[in-house]
């Protein structure tokens, strides 16, 4: 076949399908422009979850006639002349990528006045190309307008997620950047219905009270370092108010929202690590300022990545900060003005390398970081796996058992055999039944029973309630909100009594009263909300059975003693469930050793 070079509609397809996966990267996109534009206001409409509309308006610089049909064509800029002012860059966009990519999947409207112009201009593509061109007269800024994402690209379609998914990842973006950019005043719509006001800002906690709710905003401390090359500005959650999932870390660098990073993520662990306890995950809002000739970011097309030069340092400085400030954190409600972390001004040349942080990741087990307890750190593919063999035995880890050689019969009823030996650890229970002895995970054999009995209240229709005298407000942000409000018919069949009670608020006035006391019930619809937002298409009833799984998950508490009959109690009412050899998630809950296999270890056989 002839080689013969492409076509720029075929190259920018091709581009789009790099940096336009979906609504949100395009909303993300399009909102970094009209904040490179020096835009004070910028209102997001939201349609159909971003796939039928995405309408950006800002009062930015604007464009001019000229300037419109450039900003569609590949590899045009107004931000960089070349490669190496990426090194002072002050802009968020440099690639000149962006636009025609969108422009690529789309039918795109754009619409800008530029500021000292007497009029403004519009112009429209169907699929990247020009269809009309004609003049706008509209207040000076820039509307864009995105309808149909992906109408030429079924494949990239067919890949998107459920509407509540795809509205909850374009509001997260859009809340990251909204916190990034205090100053800049956010409105965003959806489907027609205001989801976020964050009025002009003056300081980075008044942002993070609007955008991630005033609850959140209570719990944090700030943290502030100085350095001549780098300053860190952070707000994170004491030891006490720590969070059941990883959700609200956030990381800016440079103002630009990234991913946390390996890096990033075993500092603020390694910082914590002392003091919280094993599942629970701190929440962080952190801002790294720094030169960026000190940072790459042109890692990855989506800009999400970020390399530092100094790694070693940048680990340091920011655990030692962190540190410094829990370790001397006021109990009580939010302070300004902590002392900027102690020693961290000379640390930066001086700090022990990351090799050396690293060393001792996995080593001792009570530590938080390198300890595997939640969903995210299982291993991909695994949940998915034991979902399927749900309702089925799956074999035991246990090198001799198998299910057949369990007695059961000597397990229940009267002629039990069940003796309770000890607990271990806080967390394992030592019992013998017969010529057995079992070492039984005390929460993997709790969350089954609950599990189990939860799933069978629900088959029956029939799950008890508890009400709360006192109902819980929960203020949260948008991209959360979201998620909760559309599944709210599915909650109540799990047992939850949700209603709506304002912009962002919902109250909870009942719980499904086989997850025990109402102590938990924050973290456990924190819990719920995680799973729920990382649903794929499923169907209804399997999305309530996930519902139930976190639901027995959070409610499960870490380092509870037990007394000898309850232990015993716990074991029985284990070997009475469907499937008493995994927890929910799949982990096994016991471990048999049986009198044979001691004998045969110390030779007697
Ligand atoms: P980049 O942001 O990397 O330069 P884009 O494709 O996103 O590339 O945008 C191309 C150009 O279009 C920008 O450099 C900018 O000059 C112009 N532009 C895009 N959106 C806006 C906007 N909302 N207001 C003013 N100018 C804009
Ligand atoms: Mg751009």
């Amino acid at each position: 076949m002839a080689i013969r070079i492409l076509s720029d509609e075929t190259i920018n397809k091709i581009a789009a399908g790099e940096v336009i996966e979906r609504p949100a990267n395009a909303a993300k996109e399009l909102i970094e422009n009209s904040l490179d534009a020096g835009s004070s206001r910028i209102e997001i409409e939201l349609f159909g979850a971003g796939r039928k509309r995405i309408r950006i308006s800002d009062n930015g610089m604007g464009m001019s006639r000229e300037d419109l049909a450039l900003a569609v064509t590949r590899h045009a800029t107004s931000k960089i002349t070349s490669f190496n002012d990426i090194d002072n860059l002050a802009t968020l966009g440099f690639r000149g990528e962006a636009l025609p990519s969108v422009a690529a999947v789309s039918h795109l409207t754009l619409q800008s006045h530029q500021r000292d112009s007497s009029s403004g201009w519009s112009m429209k593509l169907s699929g990247g190309v020009i269809r009309e061109s004609k003049a706008w007269a509209g207040s000076p800024g820039t509307v864009i307008d995105v309808a149909e994402l992906f109408f030429n690209t079924p494949a990239r379609a067919k890949f998107l997620k459920s509407d509540v998914t795809e509205r909850h990842r374009t509001l997260r973006i859009i809340e990251e950047l909204a916190i990034a950019h205090p100053e800049v005043s956010f409105h965003v719509l959806s489907e027609g219905k205001s989801v976020l006001t964050a009025p002009k800002a003056t300081t980075l906690i008044e942002r993070i009270t609007d955008v991630l709710g005033a609850d959140f905003a209570a719990a944090l401390i700030p943290v502030a370092v100085e350095h001549p090359a780098v300053h860190v500005t952070a707000f994170i959650t004491r030891t006490e108010n720590s969070l059941p999932t990883r959700n609200i870390q956030y990381l800016f660098v440079n103002r630009r929202p990234v991913n946390t990073g390996k890096l990033i993520t075993h500092s603020i662990y390694e910082a914590y690590r002392e003091n919280l306890p094993s599942g629970r995950h701190p929440g962080v809002v952190i801002f790294i300022d720094i030169q960026p000739s000190e940072i790459d970011i042109n890692v990855h097309p989506t800009k999400r990545e970020v390399r530092f030069a100094r790694e070693p340092e940048i680990h340091d400085l920011l655990c030692r900060a962190l540190k410094d400030v829990l370790r001397s954190a006021p109990v009580g409600g939010f302070s300004r003005g902590a002392p900027p972390a102690e020693g961290a001004g000379g640390s930066f040349n001086n700090a022990p390398s990351l090799d050396e942080q690293e060393s001792d990741k996995g080593a001792p087990l009570g530590t938080t970081f390198g300890r595997k307890p939640h969903a995210e750190f299982q291993r991909p593919g695994q949940e998915h796996l034991f979902a399927e063999n749900r309702g089925r035995y799956s074999a035991p880890v246990s090198p001799s058992a198998s299910p057949g050689q369990i007695d059961f019969s000597m397990l229940l009823g009267k002629g039990s055999n069940l003796r309770s030996l000890d607990q271990v650890f806080g967390l394992y229970l030592i019992v013998q039944n017969g010529e057995d002895i079992l070492i039984i995970d005390q929460h993997a054999a709790a969350e089954r029973i609950r599990y189990e009995r939860y799933m069978t209240a629900l088959k029956n229709k029939k799950i008890p309630v508890q009400g709360l005298l006192l109902p819980l407000t929960l203020e949260l942000p948008a991209s959360q909100d979201v998620i909760i409000r559309e599944n709210l018919p599915l909650l109540k069949e799990a047992g939850w009594d949700i209603e709506e009670f304002g912009t962002n608020t919902m109250r909870v006035t009942g719980f499904p009263s086989v997850l025990g006391t109402d102590a938990g019930i924050k973290d456990i619809l924190d819990e719920i909300l995680d799973a729920l937002s990382k649903e794929i298409r499923i169907p209804p009833a399997d999305k309530i059975e996930r519902i139930i799984r976190s639901a027995c998950r959070a409610s499960i508490k870490a380092g509870e003693s037990i007394s000898s009959p309850e232990a015993v109690r716990l074991v029985e009412d284990l070997f009475q469930c469907h499937a008493p050899y995994t927890c929910p998630h799949g982990r096994p809950t016991f471990f048999k050793i049986s009198l044979a296999d001691l004998q045969k270890y110390f030779g007697r056989q």
